[in-house]
């Protein structure tokens, strides 16, 4: 989407095509046939770092459709009913962290120094991606600083869990140190947590599409591109699901990995400049939409230490929805242990659990459970893999690549994929000037 509007902005004449009836791809909502709400596939959140988002939603008009925090401000609750807060401060980078981490109860007071010092380093370290951080889990390199299981678990992944979708043993330390000096070490809004008012359909694939055939754009739904046209060297267009074939002098591909690569010919598919991207793995998320009889959560989100909930959102907080009831969605990220559960085991599992963590609930009704998996909701950002991330420009002249897992730096997120579309529509527009 993003490709597509920038493209069509710069006065070319595009056809978006894609899949599924809708546009949106692994951030879409749809509607609850019992309530009538929107309901997103998965809790979705954006960082205060995440510019390029932004600056999509604001293209596509819907950036007031969200809500900001100013700077981080997020509880983190035990189910004993301890409270501690990771907030930032008006103080300069980093130190605007250092308050709340002196201050947090779920680990010692020598962890909150390591931790404070394990942090100095990340800031200080000026080559993330250097090769000794991108072979290492980022759980080995903190264990290295003397960081104890408990501060792992009780701080550090309840960052990097739900911000990567693994615990810091499967990412790379590279990865993990991108997390930490961009949202949370470089600047004071960095980490300021950002959400969707509407459903996520409301606020992405619907109003992108709008402003796609307002600039002159035009897409096709329900339609699955089958194989890529490749003549001498260049791309020709695209084969359709049906015959069809759709002819382009300029084709940015903002598939999956497995996809472009199905789609490629034989000869490109190994090509060593596409072949990698067949490497990548990917980490599951779980989502549980409960609404109950009544309020049971006072604040828009909260994060959980010694719970299995790791993170709930209150969507009818966060939506400006009216009571009487209340509608949480529990996001269970890297939810390996989740992913083969059936939705009675889960409800059996998590609705006592959220009545343990939030005491209102202990007399409320759970009047209807919904579960949304995805298996393949982020691709993992493992340490020591191939270099499966590729850039926008590849050896077929005028063909570039989009999409999260393209080499943009940045995590599975929409960040990522903001930037990709970005990236892949400008290097298709320099081909074509110099063409
Ligand atoms: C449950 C969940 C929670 C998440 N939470 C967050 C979050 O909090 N913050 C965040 O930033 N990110 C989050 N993400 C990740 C985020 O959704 C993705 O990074 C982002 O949507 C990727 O966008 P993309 O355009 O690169 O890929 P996709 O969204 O996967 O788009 C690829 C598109 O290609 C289409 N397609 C596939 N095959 C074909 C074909 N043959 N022909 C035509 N079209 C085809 C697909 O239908 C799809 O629309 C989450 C993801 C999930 C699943």
């Amino acid at each position: 989407m993003a490709a597509a509007l920038r493209l069509a902005r710069a006065g070319a004449s595009v056809t978006l095509v894609e899949r599924r009836p809708y546009l949106g791809g692994r951030a879409y909502s749809f509607t609850d046939p019992e309530t009538g709400q929107e309901v997103d596939n998965g809790q979705h959140v954006f960082l205060g770092c995440c510019a390029a988002y932004r600056g999509f939603l604001e293209e596509i008009g819907s950036l007031d459709l969200t809500s900001r925090q100013k700077r981080l401000r997020v509880e983190v609750r035990s189910p004993d009913g301890k409270r501690g807060t990771l907030a930032a401060l008006p103080l300069p980078a980093p130190l605007h962290l250092l308050p709340s981490l002196l201050r947090y109860p779920h680990v010692g007071l020598r962890e909150k120094a390591r931790a404070a010092l394990a942090l100095l380093a990340m800031r200080l370290e000026r080559d993330r991606d250097r090769p000794a951080l991108r072979r290492q889990s980022l759980r080995d390199w903190l264990r290295a600083r003397g960081q104890s299981e408990r501060a792992i678990a009780a701080f550090w992944d309840l960052i990097v869990i739900p911000a990567l979708n693994d615990s810091s043993a499967d990412v790379s330390a590279s990865a993990g140190f991108m997390l930490f000096q961009e949202a949370l070490l470089r600047s004071r809004g960095g980490a300021s947590i950002g959400c969707a008012k509407t459903g996520l359909s409301a606020l992405m694939g619907d109003p992108a599409r709008r402003r796609l055939a307002e600039a002159g754009a035009t897409t096709l739904t329900g339609k699955t591109a089958e194989a890529f046209i490749v003549e001498n060297g260049r791309i020709a267009g695209a084969r359709l699901a049906g015959g069809e074939t759709l002819r382009a002098d300029v084709v940015v591909s903002a598939l999956a990995p497995e996809v472009l690569l199905r789609l490629l010919p034989e000869e490109w598919r190994t090509h060593p400049a596409f072949a990698p991207a067949g490497t990548h793995e990917w980490s599951p998320i779980v989502n549980l939409h409960v609404w109950w009889d009544r309020p049971v959560m006072d604040c828009e989100f909260a994060a959980f230490v010694d719970s299995p909930a790791q993170w709930v959102f209150n969507r009818s907080r966060i939506a400006g929805e009216e009571g009487p009831g209340q509608r949480l969605t529990v996001s269970l990220s890297a939810a390996w242990e989740f992913w083969p559960m059936s939705k009675e085991e889960l409800q059996a599992a998590f609705v006592p659990e959220l009545r343990r963590l939030f005491p209102a609930a202990r007399d409320a009704n759970a009047t209807r459970f919904i579960v949304v998996k995805e298996r393949r909701a982020t691709f993992r950002s493992l340490p020591g893999g191939p270099d499966n991330r590729l850039p926008a420009v590849t050896p077929i002249r005028n063909f570039f690549l989009a999409g999260d897992w393209t080499a943009t730096g940045w995590p599975s997120t929409m960040e990522s994929a903001a930037l990709s579309g970005a990236a892949a529509a400008d290097a298709a527009l320099r081909s074509e000037a110099a063409a």
